[in-house]
C-alpha cells in the first residue's frame, strides 16, 4: 500500500533512531507541527530511553534529569511509539526503515571517545572517561568494568565538563553519592576507593578551558577536598587576554583565582588543576600505567585566530595509577548510512543527510543531535538542533511524491520486530521498569535505583506485565 501522507488516517510516517535527548526532542517537534499529521516510531538499542540523560548526566546532577518529564510526555503521546532493545544495523536496517517510513531521522549521539594518540594509551589503568561515566551511570555495557581505585592519584586529561564530572565523582564523599541514582556497583567500588588526589590536565591555558562556570564552581564546594591551582599557572599570555572578554571565560578565571588564593588544609582529598601541559606518554610498571610523562606547552596563534598548544621541549613525570582521557566524544558510523570520518558525524546540510560531505541529499533521511553537529553543547542544546531538523522534515514532506513508495501499514514494523527481535520493548514496558526503579529508590531515600542488566530489565518488564 503506498500513497502520500495527507490525513490522520495516512499520517507522515517517521522513524527516529535513538531515544536520547535529540531523538525525543525531534519526535516532540514532529508531533507538535501544525502542517502534517505525523506518527513517529522511536527505535533505541537499550530497553531504556533518555540516552545521555540516563547514561551521561552525573548522578549528583539530578536537576538536569528533570527533562525526563518532557521525554515521558513525548513517549506517551498517542502518535509516538517506542521500540527499545532494537539494534539498528542488526535487528532493523537502513533498508527496512527507508522501505517502511516516509522519513528516517538518525539521532544516535556520539558513541565513542576521542583518543590522545600517545604511547601507553592502552595500558591497564588508562581509560576513556566515557567508560567511567557509563559505569557509574549503570549503562549495561560498562557495568562489569573494574577501575583501579586503589591508586592514590588519578589524572584526568581534558578541560571540559566531562573531565569535571569524572573528577567530582572520584572526589565526592560516597555517602553523598549514596543519595543519588549512581549505579550500586559504582557506589560500592567508590566506597573502597583510595584515590586521594585528582589532577586535571589542560593542554591549553585557563582562558581556553571549556568548563562552564557552575560546574567549575561546584568543584570548589566538595567537602573534604582541597582545591589547588598554582597562581603562575593562571598567568595569561597576550593572545589569551582577548578571550577574557567572553563572560564565561572571565568568570572561570575569577573562580580559578579564588581557588589559587585558598590556603590548603589537611583535607583528606585534593583536586589539582594544571594548565599548558600535554601527556606525551603513559609509562608502565608491571604492565599497568604508573606515571604520565608531560610536556609543558605554550600557545601559538594559528589561522583563524585559534590558539593552539605547542610543546616547549620541557618535560616532567607525574606518578598516577589511573588515567582518564576526557578529550571529547566521537560519533560512530551506522551500518549503510553515510559518514564523515574526519568530523565523526553523518554528513548533512541543516539536518538533511548528504551522501558524502560534498554529496547530494539522501532523500527522506535526516539527522539530529551530536551525530549531526558533533559532541558539543548541553542537553538543552539538542532541543533547538532537533527542532531545526524537524522543521526541515516537515518542509520536505510537502514535496513528497504522490506515491512515495513506502509500505505505510503501521503494523509492518511490528511484524518485522516480532520476527527479528521478539524481545523488543514498548513505552508501557519501560514504564513498568521505571516504576520498579523509582519504588526501589523511594524505599532507600534515593531518586531511583537503576537496574543495570538487560536480562533483569526485560524480566521486570515482562513479569509485572503478566502479573
Ligand atoms: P569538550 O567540552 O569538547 O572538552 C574536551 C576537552 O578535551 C577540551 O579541554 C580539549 O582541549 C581537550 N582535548 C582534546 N584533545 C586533547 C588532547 N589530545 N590532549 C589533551 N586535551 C585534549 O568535551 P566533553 O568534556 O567531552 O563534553 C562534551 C559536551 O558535553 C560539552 O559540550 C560539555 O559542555 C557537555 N557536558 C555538559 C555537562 C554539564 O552541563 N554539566 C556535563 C558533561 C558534559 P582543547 O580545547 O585544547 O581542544
Amino acid at each position: 500500500m503506498t500513497d502520500s501522507p495527507d490525513s490522520p488516517a495516512r499520517p507522515l510516517r517517521v522513524a527516529v533512531v535513538g531515544a536520547g535527548p535529540a531523538g525525543l526532542f525531534a519526535a516532540d517537534a514532529l508531533v507538535k507541527n501544525k502542517s502534517f499529521d505525523v506518527s513517529v516510531d522511536v527505535f533505541e538499542r537499550w530497553p531504556t530511553p533518555y540516552g545521555l540523560v540516563r547514561e551521561g548526566v552525573a548522578p549528583d546532577h539530578q536537576s538536569i534529569k528533570g527533562v525526563t518529564r518532557v521525554f515521558d510526555r513525548v513517549l506517551q503521546h498517542p502518535a509516538v511509539r517506542f521500540f527499545g532493545n532494537v539494534r539498528f544495523g542488526e535487528d532493523v536496517t537502513r533498508e527496512d526503515l527507508t522501505r517502511i517510513y516516509d522519513q528516517v531521522a538518525y539521532a544516535v549521539g556520539a558513541q565513542t571517545d576521542r583518543r590522545m594518540g600517545i604511547p601507553g594509551e592502552d595500558l591497564g589503568g588508562s581509560w576513556p572517561a566515557t567508560d567511567f561515566v557509563r559505569w557509574y551511570n549503570g549503562q549495561p555495557e560498562c557495568a562489569d568494568l573494574s577501575f583501579k581505585l586503589s591508586a592514590e592519584r588519578a589524572i584526568v586529561v581534558g578541560n571540559g565538563n566531562v573531565a569535571v564530572d569524572v573528577a567530582r565523582i572520584l572526589l565526592t564523599d560516597p555517602e553523598v553519592l549514596a543519595r543519588t541514582d549512581i549505579a550500586n556497583h559504582a557506589l560500592e567500588a567508590l566506597r573502597h576507593s583510595r584515590v586521594r588526589e585528582v589532577v586535571l590536565l589542560g593542554r591549553r591555558g585557563p582562558a581556553q578551558a571549556k568548563f562552564t562556570n557552575v560546574e567549575l564552581k561546584e568543584l570548589g564546594k566538595l567537602d573534604g577536598v582541597d582545591v589547588v591551582v598554582a597562581p603562575e599557572e593562571l598567568e595569561l599570555d597576550y593572545a589569551s587576554s582577548s578571550a577574557v572578554e567572553e563572560k564565561r571565560v572571565a568568570r572561570n578565571l575569577e573562580i580559578l583565582h579564588e581557588y589559587a588564593a585558598r590556603e590548603t588544609t589537611d583535607a583528606p582529598r585534593r583536586l589539582t588543576f594544571r594548565f599548558l601541559v600535554s601527556p606525551v606518554a603513559l609509562l608502565a610498571s608491571d604492565g599497568d600505567v604508573a606515571a604520565v610523562r608531560l610536556e609543558k606547552n605554550r600557545l601559538t596563534q594559528s589561522e583563524g585566530g585559534y590558539l593552539a598548544a605547542e610543546g616547549t621541549g620541557k618535560y616532567e613525570t607525574l606518578e598516577a595509577g589511573l588515567v582518564f582521557r576526557s578529550v571529547g566524544y566521537r560519533g560512530v558510523a551506522l551500518p549503510d548510512v553515510p559518514f564523515d570520518d574526519r568530523r565523526g558525524v553523518i554528513p548533512n546540510l541543516e539536518g538533511r543527510v548528504l551522501t558524502s560531505p560534498d554529496g547530494e541529499p539522501a532523500p527522506g533521511e535526516y539527522v539530529a543531535g551530536w551525530i549531526k553537529r558533533g559532541p558539543s553543547g548541553v542537553i538543552g542544546t539538542n532541543k533547538a538542533c532537533a527542532a531545526e531538523t524537524a522543521a526541515i522534515m516537515i518542509e520536505d514532506a510537502e514535496r513528497l511524491p504522490v506515491d512515495p513508495g513506502v509500505d505505510v501499514d503501521p503494523d509492518s514494523i511490528l511484524a518485522l520486530l516480532s520476527e527479528r527481535c521478539p524481545n523488543y520493548v514498548t513505552a508501557d514496558d519501560w514504564r513498568r521498569l521505571d516504576e520498579v526503579e523509582l519504588a526501589k529508590g523511594s524505599a532507600e531515600g534515593r531518586p531511583r535505583v537503576k537496574v543495570v542488566r538487560v536480562n533483569e530489565m526485560l524480566d521486570l518488564m515482562r513479569k509485572r506485565g503478566e502479573g
